[in-house]
């Protein structure tokens, strides 16, 4: 059933993106959006989104692009013509004094940027004396382990908000999650904690590993001493960057294999994938791939944030998810983007993310409504905005937790004064002149036990 043709991985990054055929028809001003911006912002693509997904005669407004390629405003004004006048200077001189100047204001724009947001470093658990840095541990059921070779993407999404994982920053030496000491000591941290069910492999994009590597992680959760583990969910966007690993890649049948191993060991297999745009639905490939994943009894669970310039349209949001349950995927969070990067860019106030939610969860028949949404990773938890509402004349924001620090706080409705300007849960404060929030007293001792 799959395409005869294999088709080879070819990536381009900032250096040689100038080889894409269809590239000679940019104007001058993306074209130097992409040099400028890409030094400051991971850029990568592949020939998969430029044969397939892009939409070259637009572009310049083209969501496909902009999901791909760095585009001027996606930092500010007045960085962008710093680094530009840097760059051009170490295009001139080629002076090893020159590049370091260069590569010193890329990092100043970089730390500017926000590189650890909602503190993910604080879910990075010490055990017996060592930081785990290639897990993270912050609800009870589930863990994240980001394992060492798969801290790369088929190509890089450009509102990431994990982009110092695949950006130096030399400052910030403790910047990228990744499992660099023996696996046997996380597997102890999870023995340590019975309630632990769910282990999400994540990146990066746990997909890009070879499938022996992958298979060494996965084989050691599908052991005995392991049978707490019931989920085993692995976080990727090869389904929407390169759906042929799992169709015509030369180990595509292994991984299946592997799938299919995972299943008949009684865990449940869930492909947490991330797919921005209706038209990553599209293509022969991606409907294959899911096919053939859908065939191993694994499960297809989709996720993607709400974006200005991307997806900002509750009718495109509705096409989305009717297509991945007509291919038999399961909806599972709408989020906001996180505040990093370039959030200016991407960002959209909460109370439009809301509308955008209902407005297609509206159009939508109850089948596809397992989706939840929009929701804010926060310090604290994963938020939802349920909606506004007037109490007494007063307009309110009323949220609850689909996940929190503490269990406890989970499924509680609670309330903000509205802000229609707010894009983020910290510009929010206590309604009804609490405070402040029920959760904060405690939120401390999670933070810094
Ligand atoms: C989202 C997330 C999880 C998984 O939460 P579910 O609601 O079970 O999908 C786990 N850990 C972290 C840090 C997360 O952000
Ligand atoms: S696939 Fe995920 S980790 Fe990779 S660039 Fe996109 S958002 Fe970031």
């Amino acid at each position: 059933m799959t395409d005869t043709n294999p088709r080879t991985y070819k990536a381009y990054t900032s250096y040689n993106f100038k080889e894409i055929e269809q590239a000679a028809c940019l104007s001058e001003k993306d074209i130097e959006a992409v040099e400028v911006v890409g030094q400051v912002l991971p850029f990568k693509t592949n020939n998969y989104a430029t044969d397939e997904l892009i939409d070259w005669e637009n572009a310049s407004t083209d969501p496909m692009f902009s999901l791909h390629f760095p585009r001027k405003d996606m930092i500010s004004n007045h960085d962008y013509e710093t680094v530009k006048m840097f760059l051009r200077r170490y295009q001139e001189t080629n002076d090893p004094a020159d590049k370091k100047k260069l590569s010193d204001a890329v990092e100043a724009v970089r730390l500017s940027l926000n590189p650890d947001p909602s503190g993910q470093s604080h879910n990075v658990p010490v055990f017996e004396g060592t930081a785990l840095n290639g897990l993270q541990h912050k609800y009870r059921e589930t863990v994240l382990l980001f394992p060492n070779q798969g801290q790369t993407c088929y190509a890089y999404c450009s509102f990431c908000f994990r982009w110092p994982q695949f950006s130096k920053i030399s400052s910030m030496t403790d910047s990228k999650f990744a499992i660099k000491e023996d696996y046997e000591t996380y597997m102890d941290y999870i023995k340590s904690k019975p309630d632990v069910t769910d282990v999400l492999l994540t990146g990066g994009d746990p997909m890009t590993m070879k499938t022996p590597v992958l298979s060494k992680y996965i084989d050691r959760l599908l052991e005995e001493d392991m049978k707490q583990i019931k989920t085993i969910r692995i976080g990727t966007k090869a389904l929407a960057h390169w759906p042929y690993r799992f169709t015509t890649d030369s180990d595509a049948d292994s991984m299946i294999a592997l799938f299919e191993k995972v299943v008949a060991a009684d865990k449940h297999l869930a492909v947490m994938a991330n797919f921005n745009h209706p038209k990553e639905m599209e293509t022969k490939a991606v409907r294959e791939a899911i096919h053939r994943i859908l065939c191993t009894n694994a499960q297809i669970r989709t996720q993607s944030p709400v974006l200005n310039h991307i997806n900002n349209d509750p009718a495109l949001w509705a096409k989305m998810w009717r297509k991945q349950t007509d291919f038999g995927c399961i909806p599972y969070y709408m989020f906001v983007a996180r505040d990093t990067g370039a959030k200016h860019y991407f960002e959209l106030p909460l109370e439009r993310a809301q509308q955008v939610f209902r407005e297609a969860y509206q159009q939508v028949s109850g089948i596809c409504r397992t989706v939840r949404g929009p929701i804010m990773s926060d310090h604290a938890g994963k938020i939802q905005i349920l909606g506004t509402s007037d109490v007494y004349g007063k307009k309110i924001f009323v949220l609850r937790f689909i996940q929190g620090r503490n269990p406890d706080w989970v499924a509680k409705p609670f309330f903000a004064e509205y802000n229609p300007d707010a894009t983020w849960f910290d510009q929010l404060k206590p309604a009804f002149e609490e405070k402040e929030f029920f959760f904060e007293s405690e939120i401390e001792d999670y933070l810094n036990p």
